[in-house]
């Protein structure tokens, strides 16, 4: 006999037939895994065991209750929490970073199968540079906001400064997975060109050739084939150490 493909019609815990009661032992699971479990991944092209990750990121964490990681896959980690308080610390702590790599927090939503969490998104707040003051607006931000893979939140003081000059600062979501965005050009209503730059705050290790995160350029598999940038406009959209924001907030308004 042939093999046959097998379609069954399940029902969800919270589809509307079947709202989820407090004595449920489906809706029970889901909300112990929602609470005490997370799954994150380190941003990086080494391979870490879950027992390297786990001693670091416990002694990093100081939780009080028992973590334990198994590991799922290239550098993914599932992690389950003795303590609920410890992973709502941990989650909302993020970004979080090992060995300089950035770590993406995820909580296991009960719709999805671990494998169907999104792990190629990770949020940063980024420092927008660069624009006149004519153009420090709301809808601007959003409009900036909206180029990354995801607006988050504005800053409510859309005019932060730092030295004499003032930014706009995002939180954003950003794909790990491709190069992180350097700004972009625009020009004004009197052609002039500007650069508008980006620098991100808490970014760890990534590659100065090509901008993507998790490895250095000693190390990037296309290093044979990027060059270095040749004109003003080439420059401006290179990589390097101007990506960073400071880690503080040494913010003054100007309302
Ligand atoms: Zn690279």
């Amino acid at each position: 006999m042939g093999r046959q493909d097998l379609e069954l019609s399940l029902k969800s815990n919270f589809s509307e037939e079947n709202r989820p009661s407090d004595g449920s032992f489906g809706a029970a699971v889901a909300s112990l895994v929602s609470r005490t479990v997370l799954i994150i991944r380190v941003v990086s092209n080494r391979i870490f065991k879950s027992d390297q990750i786990q001693n670091a990121l416990k002694k990093c964490w100081g939780c009080k209750g028992d973590v334990f990681f198994t590991e799922k896959g290239f550098n993914n980690f599932l992690v389950c929490f003795e303590l609920e308080v410890d992973q709502q610390m941990v989650f909302l702590g993020a970004p979080w970073s090992i060995f300089n790599y950035h770590i993406i927090v995820r909580k296991w939503l009960p719709h999805l199968t671990w494998e169907q969490i999104d792990l190629s998104k990770t949020t940063f707040w980024i420092q927008v540079f660069g624009l006149p003051v004519d153009f420090l607006s709301e809808e601007n931000a959003i409009a900036i906001g909206k180029s990354f893979a995801g607006l988050v939140e504005i800053d409510s003081c859309l005019d932060n400064i730092v030295g004499k000059e003032s930014f706009i600062r995002l939180k954003v979501c950003v794909d790990v997975n491709l190069p992180l965005a350097t700004g972009f050009f625009f020009k004004d209503e009197r052609n002039i060109c500007h650069w508008v730059r980006f620098k991100y705050e808490g970014l760890e290790e990534f590659c100065y050739l090509c901008g993507v995160m998790g490895h250095i350029a000693t190390r990037c598999v296309e290093r044979d084939t990027i060059s270095e940038p040749k004109s003003f406009m080439e420059l401006g959209k290179s990589y390097g150490p101007h990506l960073w924001a400071s880690g503080e907030r040494l913010l003054l308004s100007v309302s």
